[in-house]
């Protein structure tokens, strides 16, 4: 398969993606082949996954040929393993295979304890062959005693491949309880977002309980990740969602870690303004919404949000207390986030200082030319 000169260079550039329209010739190709990829002049610049339907129309999974596709991710899966090895600690939930970020596009595949979760996000990856190999792989290196599949049908759709449902592809347990800092949570294969829990978060889980104390507050708090971290320092905590079956998991968890938070069910946006309006004191507070910029058009739109929460946080906190505030939008830069803080910071006449300035867990890899793969924003400031 040729590549346009822009292509070709966005490759050059250690990208790995191409989209449609550099692509020069795409004729008798099928959803999710394995093809080579070459520019104008026909030099191999290395061997991708292809898409029909995505605008993302291949992805690279190789800077050389490929000829025995089976074998290579078998190697991926490892080496993705092995990097867990060396960067994870303290917690038996991670994730363990991140997509691009692992060379493995397309795929995310997350550990809970003794239970894996599992992602297909492309075509290429939605292949009998290649799921076979990919839960014989996982099966041998670690053992599970179940891996579920999780199906997106909305991503299902986006990428023209058959509805299927959500499934164990191995074993038969369901639920587990896993930890993550010496905290306990409550995990079952087919409930909540994402692939259960928002693991990209756990080391700032830690980072945040290292300085926030006194009276705490977790807004978007789901199922009491942050909450429960602060319940170890804090001496009292609430936290703050707007569905009853996450708060549901939230309380479970409380028990499980023998500890006392406060939930509410509400929208954040309408409590926090009647919690800063009437007056309401904390020490601590996390914003952890969920991502406001789903795609660059609604940038502007989401600022504004990340605003008004930063604004009404900075309200309800006491002299030398700490905001934890997070962004996991990718569209929203590490740059405008700090620079939406600030603006809350000067409407609010508060003075900030970074304690720390946060990103994604490390089994959440960033891969330096492909920006797309950090997304997450978290940074922890002391507030005067
Ligand atoms: N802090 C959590 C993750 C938060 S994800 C953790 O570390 O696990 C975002 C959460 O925001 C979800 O649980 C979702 O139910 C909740 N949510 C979305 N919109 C909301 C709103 N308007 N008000 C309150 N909660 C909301």
């Amino acid at each position: 398969m040729k590549v346009s000169r822009r292509g070709a260079d966005r490759l050059k550039d250690g990208h790995v993606w191409v989209y449609r329209s550099d692509i020069l010739s795409a004729n008798g190709i099928s959803p999710g082949a394995l093809v080579g990829v070459a520019d104008e002049r026909e030099k191999l610049l290395g061997t991708a996954l292809y898409s029909s339907a995505s605008q993302i129309a291949i992805r690279m999974i190789s800077k050389e040929a490929v000829n025995d596709l089976n074998s290579l991710l078998r190697k991926r899966i490892q080496n993705a393993i092995a990097y867990r090895e060396r960067v994870v600690r303290d917690t038996d939930a991670y994730r363990i295979v991140f997509s691009e970020g692992d060379f493995l596009p397309g795929l995310i595949v997350d550990r809970y304890n003794d239970l894996l979760s599992l992602q297909v996000l492309t075509q290429a990856m939605d292949t009998e062959t290649v799921r076979q190999v990919i839960v014989s792989e996982l099966t041998e290196r670690l053992k599970p005693a179940a891996i579920a599949e999780r199906v997106d049908p909305r991503v299902r759709e986006l990428e023209q491949l058959p509805g299927r449902s959500s499934s164990l592809l191995h074993g038969e347990q369901k639920t587990t309880v896993f930890s993550m800092n010496g905290v306990r949570f409550h995990y079952e294969a087919f409930e909540g977002q994402k692939t259960g829990a928002f693991l990209d978060q756990r080391e700032n889980y830690a980072a945040a309980a290292q300085y926030a104390r006194g009276e705490a507050l977790d807004v978007f708090c789901y199922h009491g990740g942050f909450a429960l971290h602060l319940a170890q320092h804090c001496s009292k905590v609430t936290g703050v969602d707007s569905s009853r079956p996450a708060l549901e998991v939230a309380d479970r968890n409380a028990t499980l870690n023998g500890r006392e938070v406060e939930w509410i069910e509400a929208n954040a946006f309408d409590l926090l303004r009647d919690y800063a309006s009437s007056g309401q004191q904390y020490d601590a507070v996390v914003l952890d919404p969920p991502a406001f910029a789903k795609s660059k058009s609604s940038l502007a739109t989401a600022l504004r949000g990340y605003k008004e929460l930063n604004l009404r946080a900075l309200k309800m906190l006491r002299p030398g207390g700490i905001l934890v505030t997070c962004s996991c939008s990718y569209h929203v830069s590490p740059a405008d986030f700090l620079e939406v803080v600030a603006q809350a910071a000067r409407d609010m006449h508060r003075n900030l200082r970074i304690v720390e300035n946060r990103t994604q867990a490390k089994d959440h890899p960033i891969l330096l030319t492909v920006p797309e793969t950090a997304y997450l924003k978290c940074i922890v400031l002391a507030v005067s």
